[in-house]
């Protein structure tokens, strides 16, 4: 039956992280996979979501379906974490929104909805470049993906000419991604006062933005200053389309806990949206899982246990803020590695686009044991205070040859 199907190709990442596993030298290190790591280069479960989990089964809890949008405290929670408390569709209750499987089953909900309920031409532009899988969910869900230009190679930066050109040049109404703090894979985000500029040609061009937010709180340490962006447009007034995932900014990584919006225009409009959210979500998985949810809600609606959160997402940010100073600092004064490396610094969030190239990343696995993506993207999550010294010796060590 099945022998016409062809073998497909091995998920870049994971190859990656098979071939760490596989390797049995005690300094292997292991920058290829985008989940945090503590300073002892464990998985960290939070204080706050073990609390909430604690409080959870205090409360002996059923074990009944969800409605298909989620639980709606859930919802309205994660609908307020993103807008902020005092946005106008907020208070307005113009948001649609519906609980989903995680980050990448927001956009795959809203893939499929603006695939079957998007009046204009389905043209999707996606930074290039961008998380891996962005260009399968929005091919799958019947959208035609073009790309913008995003990350300057020379500078380890911003295009942000190229991207401002690819943005006047797209065609009017079509939709545009954005992620909306701490880009994957490059940690090159636009600053606030580009951002202003970016929504200006998105009003212009009257393009559609849908924000992917997948680390609110893990760039900056601060949930409001992640979500400029988000906050800015809709200010603007801009109707936008919103991703959100809680599997780093609270570690629930497996639990699978997201969300998807949309603005709507009035309450009459977003009661035909939420409907037809529900016919779109009902045949994909009927319902979304139940206990991720509880704890973000448990979170979210508890003000302790909020703070505690909020201190640890901060916590975690810092160290990886702490991490990219350190490496800088060994790359250039310790090793006197050539070339520039500020940009460690600079860029922001989870990952490091290093400038590494394909023949120097996949020469550290082989003669260092140190695995990353041959794009030269590093997670910055493992790097820590016993590993980096090793690390950043084996990188001036490949660069100079
Ligand atoms: N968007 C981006 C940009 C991401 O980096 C990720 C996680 N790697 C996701 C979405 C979705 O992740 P998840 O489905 O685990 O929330």
């Amino acid at each position: 039956t099945w022998s016409s199907v062809p073998a497909g190709p091995p998920d870049p990442i994971l190859g990656v992280s098979e071939a760490f596993k596989a390797d049995k030298d005690p300094r292997k290190i292991n920058l290829g996979v985008g989940a945090y790591r503590d300073e002892n280069g464990k998985p960290y479960v939070l204080s706050s979501v073990k609390k909430a989990e604690e409080s959870i089964r205090a409360s002996n809890p059923d074990k009944e379906y969800l409605p298909i949008t989620g639980l709606p405290e859930f919802t309205k929670n994660a609908a307020k974490l993103a807008y902020g408390e005092d946005s106008a569709p907020v208070k307005a209750g113009t948001i649609a929104v519906t609980q989903s499987i995680s980050g990448t089953g927001a956009l795959r909900i809203g893939g499929a909805f603006l695939g079957r309920f998007y009046p204009h031409a389905k043209v999707i532009y996606l930074p290039v470049p961008s998380w891996g899988n962005h260009t399968p969910i929005f091919r799958d869900s019947g959208l035609e993906v073009r790309g913008y230009r995003y990350f300057d190679k020379k500078t380890v930066g911003l295009d942000f000419e190229g991207l401002k050109e690819d943005l006047r040049n797209a065609p009017e109404k079509a939709i545009v991604l954005l992620h909306a703090c701490a880009h994957n894979p490059t940690g090159v985000d636009p600053t606030p006062a580009q951002w202003q500029e970016i929504s200006d040609i998105v009003k212009e061009r009257q393009l559609f933005p849908f924000f992917d937010m997948a680390y609110q709180g893990f760039a900056s340490g601060s949930t409001d200053r992640d979500a400029f962006a988000v906050r800015h447009f809709v200010k603007e007034g801009h109707q936008i389309a919103l991703s959100q995932s809680f599997a780093k900014n609270m570690g629930l990584y497996g639990e699978r806990v997201g969300a998807f919006s949309l603005i709507t225009a009035d309450a009459e409009e977003k009661a035909r949206v939420d409907s037809q959210l529900k016919i779109v979500i009902r045949p994909m998985y009927s319902n979304p899982p139940l206990h991720g949810a509880q704890i973000a809600n448990t979170i979210l609606s508890t003000p302790a246990l909020y703070h505690e959160w909020e201190s640890e997402v901060k916590g975690m940010a810092e160290r990886i803020i702490s991490m990219r100073e350190r490496l800088y600092n060994e790359l250039t004064h310790t090793h006197k590695t050539p070339g520039e490396w500020s940009h460690i610094k600079s860029q922001i969030g989870m990952f490091s686009f290093t400038g590494l190239s394909e023949a120097q990343s996949v020469g550290l696995a082989e003669k260092a044991h140190i695995y990353l993506t041959k794009d030269g993207r590093i997670s910055m999550a493992g790097l820590n205070g016993s590993n980096i010294d090793y690390f950043a010796e084996s990188v001036a060590r490949a660069v100079k040859g």
